[in-house]
């Protein structure tokens, strides 16, 4: 394999092969090809990874001013940045998305770093009042300690800034598990540490080409807090895990988002938005709109428009400037979205574009899909991470609130109308984290982000993201000198 790239874990601030020697390849899932060889590393490099955390918190990370942090935390943005489109190349090699989408996305994830150095030197404490005048009370604010950071293939680096920012920030240190279909472009990423000046041990990247060597690490008696983005079945077993070493969890999990239109609606924007909510990213994102519950006398033009603009979506290389839509990440996911598609047809769904695979551009492509069905349809009820789009109609606003609600998950949801008062309405109505009105698929690291039920546990992003990874501590400091009776409380 001497021809493919070469990368490396990144343990107590080295480059490293996994112990064992074994590496895995990683394949292009446009050209089919394997392009980079990866360590496949068990679970004695994840104990390595946990014990250099542990040091490196005990050592002089623990010791650092979240000024200090800041200043690390800003570089690692410029270097991101400076290193964007390396990172995207690694990306898109690693997940077909569109080179011209990624390199967008590297370009601004330094922002989360920015975001969380701004937050890093303003980590307050109280001071209480206690109703015992003879007390002075205040709380610490400190890090929960070594965080595992689980990665799932879809936005490889984008979930795990979600998770890394705020950690260093708070002064925790990590342990990154990307995921086997997509380690690339975090051990390119691992690169950058030690020039942020970040000290060894702070960040550690272990990489296998299994699922379990995730399992070790989320159950590691090192580890003290979780920080997964997966799959909702994933998902639970790490929660199962974090229950028994009862160290907190925080989850953002699958989803099937309904994008719900009214018939007063901007149908071209909607359109716009349903095409940006489900065959951007060739509807690999968790926050896939793809659940589309609009007003019965707007059903046929709504979803001719986005089945003409389907219709015309350029599949190819992810590389090509003109692409729009690249091919599915994996093998395991394309036959996965195959499925659907059959299933769907043996259900009855009519389809007003695609439905099927798309053999003629080699790798694995599938095309846009656009289909009504029924709301007890299986395509209509699970995650398809797929760009498919299935239609169901309403008749009024309670209908639809039903439709859109009818679902264990609750990532994300839309809704479309020029109603002022319907559309805060029916936002406030939809159980979901984020709910876009006139608008689809957009994220920033001041806005909270997560799921209500089978979509997770927790927020990332935000102000409040940061309390992820920090502990209170309150601190009683008796202010007499004098004794009291020791067998009183208080
Ligand atoms: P996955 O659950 O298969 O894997 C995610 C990660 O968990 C991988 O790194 C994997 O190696 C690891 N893993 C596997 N088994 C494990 C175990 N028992 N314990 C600990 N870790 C383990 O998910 P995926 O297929 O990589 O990603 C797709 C899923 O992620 C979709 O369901 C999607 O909706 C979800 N997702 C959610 C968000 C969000 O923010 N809510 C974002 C992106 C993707």
């Amino acid at each position: 394999m001497s021809e493919l790239e070469q990368l490396s874990m990144l343990i107590g601030g080295r480059p490293a092969g996994a112990i064992s020697g074994k590496t895995f390849a990683t394949e292009n899932p446009y050209t089919g090809q394997a392009w980079a060889e990866i360590p496949d590393g068990g679970p004695e490099d994840v104990d390595a990874a946990v014990g250099a955390a542990r040091a490196a918190l005990d050592g002089e990370w623990g010791q650092m001013t979240g000024f200090a942090r800041a200043a690390r935390l800003r570089k690692l943005a410029e270097l991101i940045g400076e290193n964007a489109e390396r990172l995207a190349r690694l990306e898109v090699n690693d997940s077909g998305k569109l080179y011209r989408e990624m390199l967008g996305q590297l370009q601004g994830l330094g922002g989360w770093y920015h975001y969380y150095a701004g937050l890093a030197d303003k980590i307050e404490g109280a001071q209480i009042p206690s109703p015992n005048p003879n007390y002075l009370v205040y709380t610490r604010r400190e890090p929960v300690g070594v965080v595992a950071a689980i990665t799932p293939w879809n936005s490889p680096l984008l979930l795990m800034s979600w998770k890394v920012a705020p950690a260093l920030a708070a002064g925790c240190t990590v342990v990154i598990k990307p995921s086997e279909h997509a380690p690339g472009s975090t051990l390119g990423f691992a690169e950058l540490i030690k020039q942020a000046g970040i000290p060894d041990g702070v960040v550690n990247v272990v990489t296998a080409n299994s699922g379990e060597v995730g399992a070790h690490l989320a159950a590691h008696p090192g580890v003290d807090k979780v920080a997964f983005t997966g799959s909702t079945a994933t998902g639970r077993k790490v929660a199962a895990a974090a229950a028994e070493k009862l160290h907190p969890a925080t989850l953002e999990l699958g989803g099937k988002s309904p994008q719900v239109v009214f018939p007063d609606a901007d149908l071209q924007a909607a359109a716009n938005g349903l095409v940006a909510g489900v065959f951007a990213a060739t509807g690999q994102t968790c926050m896939a709109g793809s659940r589309l519950v609009v007003h019965e006398d707007v059903h046929d033009e709504l979803v001719r428009l986005v089945a003409e603009r389907a219709s015309q979506i350029k599949l190819g290389d992810p590389f090509g400037e003109g692409t729009e839509m690249g091919p599915v990440a994996n093998k395991m996911q394309y036959e996965k979205v195959v499925g659907y598609l059959q299933t769907a047809r043996d259900e009855g769904a009519t389809v007003a574009y695609g439905g099927v695979a798309d053999e003629g551009l080699g790798g694995y492509f599938v095309q846009p899909t656009v289909l009504s069905v029924k709301p007890t349809d299986t395509v209509f009820r699970e995650e398809v991470f797929g760009p498919v789009l299935a239609a169901v109609t309403f008749t009024d606003e309670d209908d639809a609130i039903k439709l859109a609600n009818d679902t264990p998950y609750g990532l994300a949801g839309a809704v479309w109308t020029k109603d002022v008062h319907r559309a805060h309405r029916v936002a406030a109505k939809i159980k979901a984290g984020s709910v876009w009105i006139n608008a689809y698929r957009v994220v920033a690291p001041s806005v909270p982000f997560g799921g209500f039920g089978d979509s997770g546990i927790g927020r990332e992003n935000g102000v409040h993201g940061i309390d992820a990874y920090l502990e209170t501590k309150a601190v009683w400091v008796e202010l007499t000198g004098g004794t009291r009776d020791p067998f009183t409380l208080g």
